[in-house]
């Protein structure tokens, strides 16, 4: 029987029991098309690593004797379309079955259904054997339950898994180490260089540009970084284990003028395309703590477990619970524009130009600085949450619906009304001048509220406190805010909304 097999860009899990034997009356077919790089305008640096890593994958299973059809872009016979793809492999291999692992996006879960329905012949699907979760099992953890407030979910994670429990109860006597993860850094200890793997990359940047893929975002063609092949994202995790571990959960939270990555692991892209497992991650960070020569604290263990098994598998199963209803959501409706500046970094607020600067240069930004610096903007100046997940879907390398969307239409923006997050994120200038070096550097003053010299996130904070005041009546976990904002005094809460209304109208002259 004669057997085509797709794979998808994120599905490159060279682990996968599809692979455990060569078989050949199967054919893997692969396809770098149209349909997926323009269903956003993605940042350039995202194209290149997703098609490298396509290449190096199939490279790696085609030399242990794997069979694979695989179209680049420019191929004349690259149809770009993925109904087309598959007929076309069909074809070509005279196959009598076609086989796919589950799409982890909503739109390509349609779009394979739909295809499946109009096939000829008999098709199966399978599990991408990367989560520790399935797509419903968050959704019947939480049947029954009020809120689904990530913590239970976690520790039920953790026992579940057996991760750092004794006899039910955590390891170190708390489950959550959170507290601990917030200092600012300031200089000590020092940041080991983040791990590169610098490649010329001017064929892919040039295979781009002729197709006239429209990107975002910068690109050294000459010294691209990412770790892309498998080799290079293990080397990346080792290098994670015995260098940033040790002070991960310490600098968690903070933001520094001059270092982008801090002690941040940067494998998101790795896991998201399923080049690495988060059971491996897991594992060789336990391995790494469990080893008798080093002496790595637990909190900096604990808030790295904490955001791979509690958050990674947390935001999958609110996708898959929410979806499609929780792409339309709106709750606060916000419909503002998203100011010019998202596509230049060019600002007077130096934290969103560093945030943003990098984001287009390096397309990262740690969880913080998306989530208080640039999110927190967002919010305060109420973008259409459309117009947010479009920016953040297009950037970030590591950006996927599944994982995207849930972190910032849920967490960041509060559009799907408290689903992910109990209260919005959002902050005046005070949070950023505590996890970070960016006031000291910036043209605004962080402590003044109103005047010409005012930080805009200040005014911005009171405005949408009060604008939204109706909306978060009855939200306990806002009580102690409400209070203060009914505390002022009425002619100053109305020059603070005055200025607000300037920024918001045109935040690109601040
Ligand atoms: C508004 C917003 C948008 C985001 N969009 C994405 C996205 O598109 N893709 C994405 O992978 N992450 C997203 N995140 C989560 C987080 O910012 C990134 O996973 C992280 O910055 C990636 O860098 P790292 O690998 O160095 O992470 P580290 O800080 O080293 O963390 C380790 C790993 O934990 C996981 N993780 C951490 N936080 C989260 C989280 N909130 N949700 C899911 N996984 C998490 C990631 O897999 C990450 O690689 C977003 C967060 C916010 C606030
Ligand atoms: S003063 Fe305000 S705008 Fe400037 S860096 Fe601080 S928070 Fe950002």
């Amino acid at each position: 029987m004669n057997i085509v097999r797709l794979v998808l860009g994120d599905q490159l899990n060279q682990n996968h029991s599809w692979f455990s034997s060569v078989n050949d009356d199967i054919t893997y077919v692969m396809a770098e098309m149209r349909q997926e790089t323009d269903y956003v305008k993605h940042h350039i640096q995202k194209v290149t690593a997703f098609f490298l890593a396509m290449r190096s994958f199939k490279e790696d299973l085609s030399s242990k004797g794997h069979n694979f059809l695989y179209y680049q872009l420019n191929d004349k016979n690259n149809p770009q379309d993925l109904e087309q793809i598959i007929s076309n492999t069909i074809a070509e291999t005279n196959a009598d079955k076609f086989e796919y692992q589950l799409p982890d996006e909503y739109r390509l879960d349609q779009q394979l259904q739909q295809i499946c329905s109009s096939l000829d012949i008999a098709h199966d699907h399978y599990d991408t054997e990367h989560f520790y979760t399935t797509r419903s099992e968050l959704k019947d953890f939480y049947t029954g339950k009020k809120q689904m407030v990530m913590e239970s979910f976690y520790r039920m994670m953790r026992k579940k898994h057996d991760m750092m429990v004794q006899n039910d109860q955590p390891e170190g006597g708390k489950w959550n180490y959170d507290q601990s993860n917030r200092n600012k850094w300031k200089g000590q200890p020092p940041i080991p260089k983040e791990k590169e793997f610098i490649k010329n990359v001017d064929e892919i940047i040039e295979l781009i540009k002729n197709a006239n893929v429209q990107t975002m975002g910068n690109i050294d063609s000459k010294s691209f970084a990412w770790p892309v092949t498998r080799e290079e994202c293990l080397s990346t995790l080792d290098y994670f284990c015995k260098q940033l571990l040790p002070h991960f959960g310490d600098y968690q939270d903070a933001m520094h003028d001059d270092e982008k990555f801090l002690f941040h692991s940067r494998l998101s892209f790795a896991m998201n395309a399923k080049i690495l497992s988060p059971k491996e991650v897991i594992a060789a960070v336990l391995d790494h703590f469990y080893d008798t020569t080093t002496d790595i604290n637990i909190s900096q263990v604990e808030g790295f477990v904490r955001q791979i098994l509690g958050w990674r598998e947390y935001m999958r199963g609110v996708y898959w619970k929410e979806m499609p209803e929780y792409k339309q959501l709106n709750t606060l409706k916000n419909t503002n524009t998203l100011p010019n500046f998202f596509w230049t970094g060019n600002t007077k607020m130096n934290c969103l130009k560093k945030a943003i600067g990098q984001s287009l240069d390096a397309s990262y930004a740690h969880h913080i600085q998306r989530l208080m610096v640039i999110g927190n903007f967002s919010l305060l100046t109420q973008i259409d949450p459309d117009e947010v997940d479009r920016w953040y879907l297009g950037v970030y390398i590591d950006a996927i619906e599944w994982v995207e969307i849930t972190n910032t239409r849920g967490m960041s923006q509060f559009a799907d009304g408290g689903i992910v997050a109990t209260k919005p994120y959002v902050s005046s200038a005070n949070y950023i001048n505590k996890m970070s070096t960016y006031c000291g550097n910036c043209h605004y003053s962080h402590t003044h509220k109103i005047g010409e010299k005012a930080c805009p996130f200040n005014s911005l904070y009171w405005n949408f406190l009060a604008e939204k005041k109706e909306h978060f009546k009855d939200n306990q976990r806002m009580n102690m805010m409400m209070a203060l904002l009914n505390k002022m005094d009425g002619n100053k809460l109305a020059e603070i909304q005055e200025r607000a209304a300037k920024i918001i109208e045109n935040p690109d002259a601040f």
